[in-house]
């Protein structure tokens, strides 16, 4: 994990060593054990058929192919922040006190943080307090060398197969797009050996990664896949997937808009706002981080949208055919502000505004509190596990002979568990939770010969 120290990062570790060493903690309400829920493999089933006597067959869904189990993953990575692993958890003020005061010795076992890269222009000001475990220089070609070992070591000291590096540090400001600088793999490539100013740490991490061939997957809202990195990832066949964990307003979004609009209801405006008081808050409080998050957050429903051209009026078309505008659409606003006094328990409130029969209107309001590092945890995990089955799943087209190959470079699979799915460039993003999880579901089931999901049901519907 690249922000290994932070609030995702520590009670991740925090969490995998309480499940794998069975602690169990007192709570005002008693005794609580360790678990995975929240974990769409470890908690969740899928259908795999029925019975003799027509019931549904479900299996968890970890077991429909095998999967590393999150007790066996082989915990470490880096931050800007060299404070232990044991201190960072009681920074970060995410666990309950008795499970941190019995985790900890086994939290302080673990290595701290390796340094990292700081690019200060990249991440909010305020973070700067934190920036004292850093690669020293300000050479990049060399912090690039520098976590290429970093990764070749961890594999080696831990003997493992795999490696999954995963963004979960601040949000970094969106990259320029500059033609030359990273809107190739030779010009990205060249860029770090120039030490370009626009590439960003998350980038860097995810070329180390890539020039590694190991899979890179992107927590946070940020642009690290530039065309450049996407087209680097593409020639080496390596694996990437991002944009940014979909753990709360978000994922209701991707299910409450997809309900409303195939429903027949015509959402006119969503309007959410968000605050927090951790250090993710602290650094959002910022406004070119801002930016990127509400990015990340604000495409979430043109998929749903621009499928119902009888509620929404499409784009207007030009004498040439272009389309002159985006076409109708909700109005969509995302706000965050910083409140320190709630910590990790963010508040999310949304208003979705529509349109009923014959000029009716609805108005539907949500309030939702939640600790945020206790959503996002499970589906890193998810993703991580996701990540390391899909490198090895193999395909040929046609029956007869022909090599197998890897799956295409970017993981669109992963898009159920982020908030901005990253696709082959080209295609069609897909926000709707449902249909994300289906394709996932399908997928797993299809590589085990299984039939892929149809809730037809001819044999009930028939005499
Ligand atoms: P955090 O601020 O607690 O942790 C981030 C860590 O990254 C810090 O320890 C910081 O020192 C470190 N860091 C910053 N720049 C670094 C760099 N260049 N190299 C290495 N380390 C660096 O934040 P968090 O709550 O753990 O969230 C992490 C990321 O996940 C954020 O981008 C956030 O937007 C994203 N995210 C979180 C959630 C959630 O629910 N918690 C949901 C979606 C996305």
């Amino acid at each position: 994990m690249i922000g290994l120290g932070g609030n995702n990062g520590t009670t991740l570790c925090a969490t995998i060593l309480a499940n794998r060493h069975n602690i169990a903690w007192g709570t005002k309400n008693g005794i609580q054990q360790p678990n995975y829920i929240g974990s769409m493999l470890r908690a969740s089933t899928v259908r795999i058929g029925t019975d003799d006597s027509g019931k549904d067959v479900h299996v968890p869904v970890c077991d429909v192919l095998p999967m590393v189990h999150p007790n066996d993953l082989a915990l470490g990575g880096w931050d800007i922040s060299g404070l232990s692993m044991d201190k960072s958890m009681e920074r970060a003020k995410v666990l309950d006190y008795d499970l941190q005061r019995q985790v900890k010795p086994h939290m302080a076992l673990l290595p701290p943080p390796l340094p990292s890269v700081y690019y200060p222009d990249f991440i909010a000001a305020n973070q700067e307090a934190r920036a004292d475990n850093l690669i020293p220089g300000e050479d990049k070609q060399a912090h690039l060398d520098h976590i290429r070992a970093d990764i070749r070591k961890f594999k080696q000291d831990n003997d493992l197969d795999r490696v999954v590096v995963f963004w979960t540090a601040n949000t970094e400001r969106y990259s320029d797009i500059i033609p030359g600088i990273n809107d190739t793999a030779d010009a990205l490539l060249r860029s770090i050996k120039e030490s370009h100013a626009e590439v960003s740490p998350s980038t860097l991490f995810a070329v180390a990664s890539i020039l590694e061939g190991e899979p890179f997957v992107n927590g946070g809202p940020q642009n690290t896949f530039v065309p450049g990195c996407i087209e680097l990832a593409e020639r080496h066949k390596a694996f990437i997937g991002g944009d940014d964990l979909k753990s709360g307003q978000t994922k209701l979004k991707s299910v409450f808009a997809e309900f409303l609009v195939n429903a027949g209801i015509k959402p006119l405006s969503i309007a959410s706002y968000n605050h927090l008081g951790n250090n993710d808050g602290y650094n959002l409080s910022s406004e070119r981080q801002f930016k990127s998050k509400e990015i990340s957050k604000s495409s979430v429903v043109d998929d749903m949208v621009d499928a119902n051209r009888l509620l929404y009026k499409g784009p207007e078309i030009g004498p040439k055919g272009a389309a002159l505008d985006k076409g109708e659409h909700p109005d969509h606003i995302v706000v965050i502000k910083y409140v320190p006094a709630v910590g990790d328990s963010k508040r999310a409130i949304d208003e979705y505004y529509s349109e009923i029969f014959c000029g009716g209107r609805s108005t539907i309001n949500i309030f939702n509190e939640c600790e945020d590092s206790l959503l996002a945890t499970p589906l890193i995990l998810d993703l991580a596990i996701l990540a390391e089955l899909l490198t090895r799943v193999q395909y040929r087209k046609g029956t007869e002979g022909g090599e197998f190959q890897p799956l295409y470079s970017v993981l669109s699979l992963l898009s159920y568990m982020l908030k901005a799915p990253l696709v082959k460039p080209g295609t069609e993003v897909v926000n709707a939770l449902g249909r994300q999880r289906n394709a996932l579901e399908s997928f797993l089931k299809a590589c085990v010969g299984l039939e892929t999901n149809t809730d037809l049901l001819l044999d009930t519907r028939i005499w």
